[in-house]
């Protein structure tokens, strides 16, 4: 089968802008959607007209999630006309009665469309024949992903379609982005990217430059990071800049997922080759690979959580936590930690794995918690003590923020009033933005901060070096941790 090609959605109210964006679409895109059904005036001679890319022409009618209000016999025949103008495809709904048009093509250039804005029918497989069998030329199947485990069936489907050519699979919604990016692994002829983000589309500039479009191929290795809420991680710009630096054929997306269970399943569907594990699973998971005879490092279960997940060729699953090096990596490159008084602000499970790594090397370490009960429960889990809240003047040479106060949109907030930053370092886990109201105020009391970024780059780092066996090309997963995390600034107006 050939690549997978890259197609364009473009909407406008006039036929004008349509066209504009249609040109503008042309110049990265191999072809161009044209949703006549968002131009308050279809026009398909307009539309059409001096094009330079091939087309697809679609109507998408309201009952079918798209926005034309009128009679099915007009929109026959705009994509009748389109048809008789040369578009090179145009989109019929399979829910259309529109048998005449497919039959009068031989199925030619016809794409029989079926979307289910609710979820993935049971009856899919079934689906796919139903539409096959009618003669179209690419069958369309786009299905409202509600977890990672919904893209299982269309994979299922892609096995299925193998003897069949002409098949485009798709998971709507921010869970399907795999079927997306992947398209070549689900045998779909050509992915769609654009602005209709209600449904999950990405732009074509993210396509191509964030997850390399272009190099997917079925045998790319899968990575990505899954939490709840991923959507805005920076992980996936880090560690693709890499994969990119060291031309390794791999990409790493975000992964949102409800539970360990459903992301489990989705991996092994998949051919998950690793990931990073992020809130709230980094216990779950935890949890659920000691159940499934996973191998769970020393490191991993001294804390009590993962970070990090990879899944060997015969299938057995490893994990580790690259956050206590992670967290490590910067302080050893200004200190001697051994006989350090620390105190770690924070009990969840940034805390814990800052005092097992803190423990580990030596320091005298104390637990800060606003909830004391949470604070003996870490500490002593961790071979740590449990301290006053807030921490007292004087009694600290090292503090840690292991809470996300002081994290964008918080920014005006702060774990530990200014007057008790009375130690020499304070080490502020929290990396958007850079520089927080914690680090400012130690800064201005003199103490020596760290901010949380070389901590995240760190860890990344140690990742990558655990799922590729070399080490992370230097420099890149920070530059691309910084760009990204400056573009987002830009876009919400705060300092990074
Ligand atoms: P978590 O498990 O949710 O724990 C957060 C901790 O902060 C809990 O102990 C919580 O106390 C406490 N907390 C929340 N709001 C507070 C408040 N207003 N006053 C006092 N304590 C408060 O989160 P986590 O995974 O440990 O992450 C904590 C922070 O570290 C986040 O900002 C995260 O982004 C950052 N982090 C950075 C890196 C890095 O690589 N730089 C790595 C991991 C984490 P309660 O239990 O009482 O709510």
């Amino acid at each position: 089968m050939s690549e997978p090609r890259l197609c364009v959605t473009v909407t406008a109210p006039t036929t004008l802008e349509l066209r504009r964006l249609r040109d503008e679409a042309a110049k990265v895109a191999d072809l161009v959607e044209l949703r006549l059904d968002s131009v308050r005036d279809p026009d398909v001679a307009g539309a059409l007209a001096d094009r330079r890319s091939p087309v697809i022409v679609t109507c998408r009618p309201e009952w079918e999630g798209g926005r034309f209000g009128g009679s099915e016999e007009e929109r026959k025949r705009i994509l009748a006309d389109a048809l008789a103008a040369g578009a090179e495809y145009v989109d019929v709904e399979w829910r259309s009665a529109f048998d005449d048009l497919i039959a009068r093509q031989s199925g030619r250039r016809i794409i029989l469309s079926m979307h289910d804005f609710d979820g993935v029918p049971a009856d899919l497989a079934a689906r796919f024949h139903a539409m096959k069998s009618t003669g179209a030329e690419v069958v369309k199947l786009a299905v409202q992903t509600h977890r990672l485990s919904d893209c299982v069936p269309l994979l299922e489907c892609c096995a299925r379609a193998r003897e069949h050519n002409g098949v485009v699979l798709l998971g709507m919604g921010e869970h399907g982005l795999a079927t997306r990016v992947l398209a070549a692994r689900f045998g779909s002829l050509w992915t769609y990217a654009g602005t209709l983000r209600d449904i999950g589309q990405i732009s074509a500039a993210s396509l191509l430059d964030d997850f390399s479009f272009r190099h997917i191929r079925p045998s790319t290795e899968l990575y990505g990071v899954v939490g709840r809420s991923v959507s805005h991680s920076v992980s996936p710009a880090m560690h693709n800049a890499a994969f990119r630096a060291v031309k390794r054929n791999a990409v790493y997306l975000p992964l949102p997922s409800p539970d360990a269970d459903d992301f489990i399943t989705f991996a092994r569907a998949i051919g998950l080759k690793g990931a990073s594990v992020t809130i709230p699973h980094k216990v779950a998971l935890f949890d659920r690979l000691q159940a499934i005879d996973g191998n769970v490092d020393v490191t991993a279960r001294r804390i009590g959580a993962i970070n990090t997940i990879r899944i060997d060729d015969d299938g057995k699953w490893n994990a580790t936590n690259t956050d206590a090096i992670g967290f490590l990596t910067p302080l050893r490159e200004r200190l001697a930690i051994a006989g350090l008084r620390a105190s770690v602000v924070g009990a969840g499970g940034a805390a814990r794995a800052v005092a097992v790594a803190l423990t580990s090397a030596g320091a005298s370490v104390t637990l800060h918690a606003r909830d004391s009960s949470k604070a003996h429960e870490v500490a002593r889990e961790t071979g740590a003590r449990a301290g006053s809240w807030p921490p007292a003047r004087e009694s600290w040479d090292l503090l840690v923020n292991c809470t996300p106060l002081g994290m964008h949109p918080r920014l005006d907030e702060t774990p530990i009033a200014a007057e008790l930053l009375t130690g020499r370092y304070v080490y502020d886990l929290v990396y958007n933005p850079a520089v927080t109201r914690l680090a400012r105020e130690a800064a201005a009391a003199g103490c020596e901060t760290i901010g949380g970024l070389e901590m995240l780059v760190a860890q990344a780092e140690q990742q990558f070096k655990w799922w590729t066996g070399t080490d992370a090309p230097v420099g890149v997963m920070r530059e691309a941790a910084m760009k990204q995390l400056a573009e987002s600034a830009r876009h919400e107006n705060y300092v990074v």
